[in-house]
């Protein structure tokens, strides 16, 4: 396996310094992976740089649901709808591990939301647009069907439902996975690297930047011939940084989730239900827990730093109660949160929840290419919008090979379909059987896929008290010398999860992995200090301890 680590970051640095790039990306989600891998795989000369860690932004904040956007066919985006709903096959035909198929459960009530009839067809429609098998196409049920599938459901009003298909995925994972990939096919990508300016030829166009190695404070030169600003939230910023902020901007909306314990709120699948303001809230089973979101409010404060309110907690809590009134949670139920940005484009008069999720390819007199809005789900299709205009603009008269990016499988895989990995998941239990960790194995197949041998394998050559701790110490090195992982919250946070889905397992293993990563670093105690507290300040806030 070819590695991703740290120790290759001076090599990294070195080639970001001294190469000319025919593409270059700024900004480490989603959008920028997709594009750093449609490029290489087309045969240009790629790079990307993120000043944080990978998937930093919006991309380790959503409601990790690969769907259609059923509620934008509500908005009449019949487009959108088509091809985010078309996507969502092919990404999991990509990774069948990471992108699982969940069907989601939609109640019907009187008086709310549209009529059974207009469901009935819009459910099919939206199965039609994206293209769904007959075998997984909605079905609609009757009342009685719809308190069975839910008994914990407020019975007064429900009328009937909707059954239809979804998948969830893990966005961080997803990021990083197709990072990796678009890495071991030639791009040079690093995180924790900032972008701090633009570089002009003639002052008009831009050909690099000025770039800040937040590791070190080392600054230095990255020239290349397109520029695309794939920031999400950050966008605006660096359009401003370009002088370019005219005409459309982004329009920041907030959305936070709650995280509780799955026996708090024991669903039987996912469910998207309707709150008295007439938005629509998911709650989604994931391991021994059960996540709710999202909210969608217009926000306005600083980017980097987002958190949930205790107003946003309060927001859901009361939805869920109302919907599911026996379960009466509370803020002391709430085991994590997190809350994101959504990047949309600003429509004058509309209101946070009616603004267009279409993305948009902005460019600037200097060249500068800006993409924003979209979704997780899109990423593909947008990624191969802008190489297109990349190659039309600056490379026609090169001979490359065609977008194909629906044909390659992601690092952690290739599995050939979600039966390859239920029979994977089973040889991974029973290895782990012996050890009394085989509850892991779905966790360690969605999260790492196949990569999980690999884990098994660190495991094998320690020795340590527990097989508990020897399973987290073998993921961290794993992540350490195959993804890129520079801090605690790295490996806490976007490469497993731990902080939302299983806080108690991060909050019992963070001083040995805080010490890990120290040994492994040479960190000073200034520096071990710092990443404390960071740590702390993390699990502070997720927790709602603020
Ligand atoms: P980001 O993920 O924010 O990436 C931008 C990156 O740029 C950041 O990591 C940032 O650190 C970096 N950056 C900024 N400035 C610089 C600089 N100067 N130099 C270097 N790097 C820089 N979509 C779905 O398909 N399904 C869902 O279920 C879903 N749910 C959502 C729920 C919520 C609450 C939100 C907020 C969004 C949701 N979305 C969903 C939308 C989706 O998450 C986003 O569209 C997507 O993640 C945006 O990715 P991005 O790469 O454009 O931005």
């Amino acid at each position: 396996m070819m590695s991703f680590t740290f120790r290759q970051r001076e090599q990294i640095s070195k080639r970001l310094a001294s190469e000319h790039f025919d593409l270059f990306i700024i900004g480490g989600g989603i959008t920028g992976a997709g594009i750093a891998l449609d490029a290489s795989l087309r045969g240009l000369r790629a790079a990307l740089i993120e000043k944080n860690d990978f998937a930093f932004g919006t991309s380790s904040r959503s409601t990790k649901l690969i769907h259609g956007g059923l509620r934008y066919l509500k908005q009449l985006e019949f487009g959108l709808v088509k091809e985010v709903g078309s996507e969502r096959a092919i990404v999991h035909k990509l990774a069948p591990h990471l992108v699982i198929p969940e069907k989601m459960l939609l109640p019907l009530k009187e008086g709310r939301g549209f009529g059974t009839l207009l469901t009935s067809f819009g459910l099919k429609l939206y199965d039609w647009l994206a293209g769904v098998k007959q075998i997984d196409q909605r079905k609609m049920l009757t009342r009685q069907q719809t308190l069975a599938c839910e008994p914990l459901l407020k019975p007064d009003g429900v009328k009937g439902g909707g059954l239809y298909a979804e998948y969830r995925t893990d966005d961080a994972r997803l990021t990083l996975e197709i990072m990796k990939t678009a890495a071991h096919n030639g791009a040079t990508v690093i995180n924790y690297v900032q972008a701090l300016r633009f570089l002009y030829d003639d002052k008009k166009i831009a050909r690099g930047v000025e770039a800040l190695d937040v590791t070190n404070g080392h600054s230095f030169e990255i020239k290349a011939t397109a520029i695309v600003n794939a920031t999400g939230p950050w966008v605006d910023e660096l359009r401003m940084l370009d002088n370019s902020r005219k005409g459309k901007q982004l329009h920041l909306t907030k959305g936070v989730h709650l995280v509780v314990p799955r026996k708090r709120l024991p669903i039987k699948q996912a469910i998207y239900f309707d709150v008295p303001d007439g938005r629509m809230i998911f709650a989604i089973p994931r391991g021994f827990t059960t996540y709710i979101g999202t909210t969608d409010t217009d926000y306005r404060d600083a980017i980097d730093w987002v958190s949930t309110s205790h107003e946003d907690a309060d927001y859901l809590l009361d939805a869920v109660n109302e919907a599911f009134p026996s379960v009466n949670l509370t803020r002391s139920d709430v085991l994590s949160s997190w809350a994101g940005l959504r990047p949309l484009i600003h429509e004058e008069g509309k209101s946070a929840s009616e603004l267009s999720r279409k993305d948009e390819i902005f460019e600037s007199a200097s060249g500068l290419l800006s993409i924003a809005g979209g979704k997780l789900t899109g990423y593909r299709k947008m990624a191969e919008r802008v190489v297109d205009m990349v190659i039309e603009k600056y490379y026609s008269s090169r001979t490359l090979k065609p977008c194909s990016t629906d044909q390659l499988a992601f690092t952690g895989g290739p599995f050939a379909n979600a039966d390859a990995v239920k029979r994977y998941t089973e040889q991974l239990a029973s290895q782990l059987r012996p050890l009394q960790l085989e509850q892991y194995a779905d966790y360690l197949v969605h999260t790492y896929g196949k990569q999980s041998d690999e884990i098994l394998r660190y495991m094998d050559k320690l020795q340590d008290e527990s097989p508990a701790m020897c399973l987290v110490k073998a993921e961290l090195y794993f992540t350490v010398d195959h993804e890129m992982v520079l801090t605690a919250l790295d490996f806490f946070n976007r490469r497993t999860g731990m902080l939302y889905f299983d806080i108690h397992r991060a909050i019992e293993h963070r001083e040995m992995v805080l010490n890990e990563l120290k040994r492994v670093f040479s960190w000073d105690d200034d520096r071990m200090q710092r990443e404390r507290i960071a740590l702390e300040q993390a699990i502070t806030s997720a927790t709602l301890n603020h």
